[in-house]
């Protein structure tokens, strides 16, 4: 009888990676696999936590893959620090908890992220945390609302759904003459559209699944932000809470990277004929859009804002279920589903009842949200009048 096969482990060869490195150079960066990093003495390894925050110590705390990619977010965010969360809910999950303790008073844009206000509602108000969200628009008012305990301010702008612009200068002002942190979440513009610490931000946050990655093949979140105490404090709490990204997204957001600025133009050049269009169609009753001049946010966006974006939400004429259904029926290039900012279009729909349980809505009404890809924009138009045709059959 033969003995069982002995698993015998690939040898450990310390030199091996970084020859490899000099023998193959590459325009692509390198994925680099491990949840353990190894030390050439104990000395060195006893002193391995004294590395952070950018040094290696074990895979929880990041790879070359990931700083890689965290310098080229900061770059781009004007920044000289990044954090890159599983996640953009993960990115402002790591954020906020990073900071906010029991007893403290965070502020909330009425507008942010759904699960954004999830955690306040759901956890942080449960931990000892007052929640008490703004109406978006509040801008240099928010200075009444800071209490002696006011830990955190959360922007978002333009606001989900409804995409309320926020005055993102005078908040981050208000918020500083009184040392209270402010959070933004970027997403809607990309850096390369608004660039929230030239503004007086102390983190930009970047769902990184969106623009960034921009082939809906990938999750992931980036914090950005200038000062050095505040990276150390983040980098904690990524590996605190376990946040850390496999390198394989890495490299798919990275890839995404090199090709961000010509998506943003061509996919921002065709939302805005898109959306000027519908503007004007009968069956269609708001737009919000804020590059669109009849936008309430249009001089915000215009003041302040670089890039179009390729989101935006629409109020139809009022119609029951069966209109949307015949709608979103209708849409051929359009697949139905959640998310946004990737090369393929996107429609999704949003009950009315989600803006009643909002503070400060924008509208009572259901919304249909649109993300516009890199499709030819005269084929999406077709389709949307198409859609919108059986629409107004439906409604009767
Ligand atoms: C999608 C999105 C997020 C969350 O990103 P995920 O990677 O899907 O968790 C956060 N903020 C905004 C504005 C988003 O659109």
């Amino acid at each position: 009888m033969t003995p069982p096969a002995r698993f015998v482990p690939m040898p450990f060869s310390p030199d091996a990676p970084a020859s490899a490195g000099r023998a193959y150079a590459s325009l692509s960066p390198a994925v680099w696999r491990g949840s353990t990093v190894v030390f050439d003495s104990l000395d060195d390894f006893a002193a391995r936590k004294h590395r952070q925050p950018d040094g290696y110590s074990y895979g929880v705390t990041g790879t070359p893959t990931a700083r890689l990619l965290e310098d080229r977010i900061a770059a781009l965010e004007h920044g000289r620090h990044c954090v890159i969360a599983p996640s953009g809910a993960a990115a402002l999950m790591t954020a906020v908890l990073a900071y906010v303790r029991a007893g403290d008073h965070l502020l909330l844009s009425a507008a942010c992220y759904g699960s954004l206000a999830a955690l306040a509602d759901k956890w942080l108000a449960a931990l000892g945390v007052a929640v008490e969200y703004y109406a978006p628009t509040i801008g240099a008012d928010i200075e009444s609302l800071i209490r002696p305990n006011t830990r955190m301010i959360c922007l978002e702008s333009p606001g989900s759904l409804t995409m309320e612009m926020c005055d993102v200068p005078a908040i981050a002002a208000a918020a500083r003459r009184h040392g209270v942190l402010t959070m933004m979440d970027n997403t809607w513009a990309s850096p390369l559209g608004f660039r929230p610490l030239d503004h007086g931000v102390d983190f930009s946050v970047e769902a990184a699944t969106k623009f960034f990655s921009g082939h809906s093949d990938v999750l992931m979140g980036s914090i950005a932000t200038n000062d050095a105490g505040h990276y150390a404090v983040l980098r904690d709490a990524q590996s605190t809470l376990g946040q850390q990204v496999s390198p394989d997204d890495c490299f798919l957001v990275l890839r995404g990277l090199e090709t961000l600025a010509l998506r943003l133009q061509a996919q921002g050049e065709s939302t805005l004929r898109i959306a000027g269009w519908l503007a004007q169609h009968p069956l269609v009753e708001r737009v919000w859009y804020p590059p669109l001049p009849s936008d309430p946010g249009h001089a915000l966006w215009q003041r302040d804002f670089h890039g179009k974006g390729c989101l935006f939400s629409l109020q139809l004429a009022a119609a029951e279920t069966p209109a949307y259904r015949a709608f979103f029926g209708a849409l051929k290039q359009f697949p139905i589903g959640a998310s946004w900012g990737g090369v393929h279009s996107l429609a999704a729909f949003y009950p009315a009842e989600l803006q009643r349980a909002r503070q400060y809505p924008a509208t009572d009404r259901p919304l249909v949200r649109l993300s516009i890809g890199l499709e030819d924009s005269g084929l999406l138009q077709a389709d949307l009048q198409a859609a919108l045709a059986a629409y107004g059959a439906a409604r009767g």
